[in-house]
């Protein structure tokens, strides 16, 4: 496309009753630096142990405001309606700079942030650390954040046994090369979603009334009597704290390149503890910018809710012991609350060099506020060849043993 390309003229939408409401949450939010109420020192940090936030010369410690309380995201569902969404979790402005420059207040240089992976750094004059906490359309600073529970020691310790558990089965360059220490602080992004649905389903299910053997010639046949009736049910379902992927990195669950689904069965996350955020709980840890929106992830989070809705209606439906076959389900959405959060956790990445000369990405994550852990590995094929040629070997060796006594 040309560079000068002229914009079609196109009046602006006009304003209708389903424009999201928006939940401003960066109201005295500041950029620059981020001082120690006591010291006036900027070296802060997530003291992981207590949750908070600590200066690193004087040892005083604070928290941010609990976020849920603080923008009354836990207000009843029952009563949502329409579409409300943090102001951290607007739409990214593609023309939105991801290095944004800072003029630092301590010693007027210029401080740049790459928001692709932090919203912090250090000036390079005068060593103080500048902090990112206003929202611009870049996705990079999230309505609230979700601080690390779980210590580096026992992200370590438990990756390390994930690991030590599988060993045996490991491919023999990853063991040489596996160093549990090489573990990552991440904090991935995501949305929290909460849904007030109105779900309607009709249908036909059965109930048996008898069951008995009929003489078919020289043989039997089961057979078995059942009422048929009309099945409907209708309802409101509220989804609490719906977790969706919001970076595209991670939504891609290609299976054949990467191994993201394990992110997945790290799940759940304690929502409801998630913080205001503050640029300084990101220090010494990494992060991942959110570059999806809600247009694309409203599907993933209303296919979510329908599964939920069929999975929720089927404890209704025990005396239809024959089954319900559903001929329409409708899950109406009346009300949505979508927040942008970080959460957080210990990421043990793996490139897999394969003898085809493509690469594998393997992953053992750690949920940073459950210790809930889990992972994929490279395997070693041929111990595992061995190893199911052994059990084929035991299988016989047992089946001849059981003929040999007559069984
Ligand atoms: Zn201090
Ligand atoms: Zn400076």
């Amino acid at each position: 496309m040309p560079m000068d390309a002229v914009e079609p003229d196109t009046p602006p939408p006009a304003a209708t009753d389903d424009a999201p409401r928006v939940i401003n949450t960066d109201d005295g939010a500041k950029d620059g630096l981020a001082k120690c109420a006591r010291c006036g020192a900027t070296e802060i940090s997530l003291n992981v142990a207590t949750g908070n936030l600590r200066c690193g010369f004087c040892r005083f410690e604070w928290s941010t405001d609990n976020a849920i309380e603080a923008f009354n995201l836990n207000g009843d569902i029952s009563a949502l309606a329409g579409l409300l969404v943090g102001s951290g979790s607007s739409d990214i402005v593609p023309s939105t700079e991801e290095i944004l420059t800072f003029k630092c207040s301590a010693c007027g240089a210029e401080v740049v942030i790459d928001t692709n992976t932090s919203t912090q750094a250090r000036c390079h004059w005068c060593r103080n650390t500048l902090s990112m906490n206003q929202q611009v359309p870049n996705g990079a600073v999230p309505d609230m954040i979700l601080p690390f529970k779980v210590e580096k020691s026992t992200a370590v310790e438990k990756i390390a046994h994930f690991v030590g558990k599988r060993k045996f089965f490991a491919h023999p360059t990853f063991r040489a090369e596996f160093n549990a220490e090489n573990v990552m602080g991440v904090y991935l992004p995501y949305m929290v979603v909460d849904i007030n649905a109105h779900a309607k389903l009709s249908g036909q299910g059965e109930h048996q009334t008898r069951s008995y053997t009929v003489k078919v010639g020289d043989s039997t046949q089961q057979r078995y009597d059942a009422d048929l009736y009309n099945v409907a049910r209708e309802f409101d379902i509220h989804v609490n704290d719906l977790t969706v992927e919001s970076s595209s990195d991670r939504l891609d669950q290609n299976t054949a390149v990467n191994s993201n689904n394990i992110i997945n069965t790290i799940m759940p996350f304690d929502v409801e503890n998630s913080v205001r955020y503050d640029s300084n709980y990101l220090a010494g840890f990494t992060s991942e910018r959110r570059d999806s929106n809600l247009d694309q992830l409203a599907p993933l989070a209303h296919t979510q809710a329908e599964d939920i809705t069929r999975h929720r209606v089927n404890d209704t439906l025990k005396f239809y012991d024959r089954g319900v076959r559903w001929a329409a389900e409708e899950v109406d959405v009346r009300g949505q609350r979508w927040v942008s959060a970080y959460l957080p956790v210990w990421l043990y990445s793996y490139q897999q060099r394969k003898s085809n000369g493509k690469t594998f990405l393997h992953y053992v994550a750690v949920n940073a506020r459950t210790g809930e852990t889990m992972g994929s590995i490279p395997l070693h094929q041929s111990k595992l060849l061995l190893v199911s040629g052994i059990v084929q070997l035991v299988g016989t060796v047992i089946g001849l043993v059981l003929v040999a006594v007559g069984i």
